[in-house]
């Protein structure tokens, strides 16, 4: 595979970041994932914006401009022949030794790579997933997308543990989110559920995406967050995210959602968003 690291492309044996790199001793870093499909990049100026706004949040300059930033997401998937995957994006705050202070005039390290992974109908998009419940365990700047991430390690490492496809992060009754993944119910007058964007969670580039094709379709959401007992009476439920698109979610915890099976308005929606990306299915 050929990565981008520090300002060239290089095979990824030869791509190295120094030791003293802030992104390794403090998680000083953000990062970004775009979904591939057709050797295209989806949503990608919403993902460029938030790669922004958090690397705005820490203060921590832009690396080049978001137009060179995508020539090199796109530079990224020429080199690589990739069609259907991810590409990840990472800048850090360069290297200085170690304090917690950091001097002026650092030099963003920034880095990149292909993923080459199934993003169309995969299992968990065609039957759904379960989905563990478990406390938020992270800080409480969840809206900067930090490569701080082992809240998130740790909580889906004990979902797989206990069998589960996913894990949702509660705090005080309400869901927060996916651990990777903006969490949505479907109420039984067909109201489509999603907490507000805040600090609490991540802005969540394809929620952006689906709300505004559900006001182009004329479907009715609702912006708030829900608690625990909601979700396990909701009709339908769903979680979305870049790499994952749309997935139903079908028992949170051990509460069966609707009759087991992907809904219709999550099916609806699934199309919906896939037909926005361009993908036309094969009949
Ligand atoms: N929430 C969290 C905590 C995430 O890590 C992610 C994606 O990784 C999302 C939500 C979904 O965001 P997006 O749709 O931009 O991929």
């Amino acid at each position: 595979r050929i990565v981008y690291c520090a300002g060239q492309f290089v095979q990824e044996d030869q791509a190295h970041v120094s030791l003293f790199d802030r992104g390794f001793l403090f998680g000083d870093g953000v990062y970004e994932v775009t979904a591939v499909i057709g050797g295209r990049l989806i949503d990608n100026d919403l993902h460029l914006a938030r790669f922004k706004r958090s690397l705005g949040e820490l203060a921590i300059p832009m690396p080049a401009s978001l137009e060179q930033i995508e020539l090199l997401q796109q530079d990224l998937i020429t080199k690589n022949g990739l069609t259907e995957g991810t590409v990840y994006l990472q800048a850090t705050r360069g290297q200085a030794d170690r304090d917690f202070l950091y001097p002026d005039g650092m030099q963003t390290t920034l880095v990149g790579f292909t993923q080459a992974k199934q993003l169309l109908g995969t299992k968990a998009q065609e039957e759904g997933i379960a989905v563990a419940l478990a406390p938020d365990p992270r800080w409480a700047r969840r809206d900067i997308k930090t490569v701080m991430l082992l809240g998130q390690v740790m909580a889906k490492r004990d979902a797989r543990a206990a069998g589960f496809g996913d894990v949702w992060l509660t705090q005080e009754d309400h869901i927060t989110e996916g651990a990777s993944s903006t969490a949505y119910i479907v109420t039984g007058d067909n109201r489509i559920l999603t907490r507000g964007n805040s600090r609490m969670i991540l802005p969540g580039c394809t929620r952006q995406a689906l709300l505004r094709l559900c006001d182009r379709h004329g479907l009715t959401f609702e912006e708030r967050s829900f608690t625990q007992a909601e979700a396990e009476s909701a009709v339908e439920a769903f979680q979305t995210s870049a790499s994952s698109l749309v997935t139903p979610v079908i028992r949170i915890g051990d509460v069966v959602i609707g009759d087991g099976k992907p809904g219709p308005l999550t099916r609806l929606l699934q199309s919906y968003y896939l037909e926005a990306a361009g993908v036309t299915k094969a009949t």
